[in-house]
């Protein structure tokens, strides 16, 4: 492991508080030499620069919530940070930048549990939607949402159609949405999803922060479904508390650092390709859809 990639893993187990400490210390988070990805890392000048070339911002979204008794709290907002660090950093032609991630999430059926912080439906979307807005100000009109929790997958993919309505046009899926297949392929436990705390979950934890799993608290999930399986296969059901006996889905045993580095890297490579080609494509117009310019405020 290189000692960029062991600092920029001190810096994401830190987290932005200790990180700002850091800095105001003078030590910095990054050495001087490696390019700058991070939108909390630039000064306000360097910013019309960026500008210039179509750059694409990656905005990171996840959750603080309990994940069994091995995994960290902050599991579902480090795999997408991670993801988008190394996309942007391997992205050389263009500007690629990681926004702050947004770390609160809609999670409150895991508050059962303790390390769980959660905010409120209507606070995440007017949370996130902000975030976008505010970036799009800056003059950044490629948006990526990728997200890392479960329970953010509709409320994400409902702030991007809100924001469609006012011309911003983002991109948005939850990571594993790239490789389901994959993760279906090679797992030997728990298939394609990342599930909580399970088999996918665990193994980029191993990769990416072994220093903070406990894997002598590891344990099997429990699953229960308040339906059968015929029902819950098209069905949503919003209790989820009722999903886990233990609070973790999914098998942690069938975890290997190995396979956390593959499927990591496979996220970043099929991230880097989806990056190009927004920056390549034409931006996206609502009013390229057909709708009437004179009908459109009265929507709004
Ligand atoms: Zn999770």
């Amino acid at each position: 492991m290189s000692n960029d990639t062991e600092s920029r893993r001190e810096f994401l187990m830190s987290g932005i508080a200790a990180s700002s400490a850091a800095a105001a210390a003078g030590q910095g988070t990054s050495p001087a030499t490696r390019k700058k990805v991070l939108w909390n890392e630039m000064a306000r000048h360097e910013f019309p620069a960026l500008l210039q070339n179509k750059p694409v911002v990656i905005v990171p979204i996840g959750s603080i919530e309990q994940h069994g008794p091995h995994l960290p709290v902050d599991n579902d907002i480090s795999i997408p940070y991670y993801i988008a660090i190394r996309t942007a950093e391997k992205i050389d032609e263009f500007p690629v930048i990681v926004a702050p991630p947004v770390w609160l999430g809609f999670t409150h059926y895991n508050m059962g549990y303790y390390g769980t912080i959660t905010v409120r439906l209507e606070t995440f979307i007017a949370l996130l939607s902000d975030v976008c807005r505010s970036i799009y100000a800056n003059g950044f009109e490629r948006i990526v949402l990728m997200n890392g929790h479960g329970g953010n997958v509709a409320p994400v993919h409902a702030v991007a159609d809100k924001l469609a309505q006012e011309n911003i046009m983002t991109l948005s899926f939850p990571y594993w949405a790239m490789c389901e297949t994959e993760m279906r392929t090679w797992s030997t436990k728990d298939g394609r999803g990342p599930g909580h705390a399970g088999e996918w979950e665990t193994s980029f934890q191993m990769y990416l922060r072994p220093h903070l799993v406990a894997m002598d608290q590891r344990e099997p999930g429990k699953e229960r479904w308040p339906f059968s399986d015929a029902v819950m296969k098209y069905a949503h059901v919003p209790e989820r508390r009722r999903e886990s006996a233990t609070g973790s889905a999914g098998d942690p045993f069938a975890a290997s650092a190995e396979k956390g580095e593959r499927i990591f890297n496979l996220c970043v490579e099929r991230l880097t390709a989806m990056v190009r080609e927004y920056h390549e494509k034409p931006l996206l117009r609502y009013m390229d859809f057909g709708s009437d310019a004179k009908l459109l405020p009265t929507l709004l």
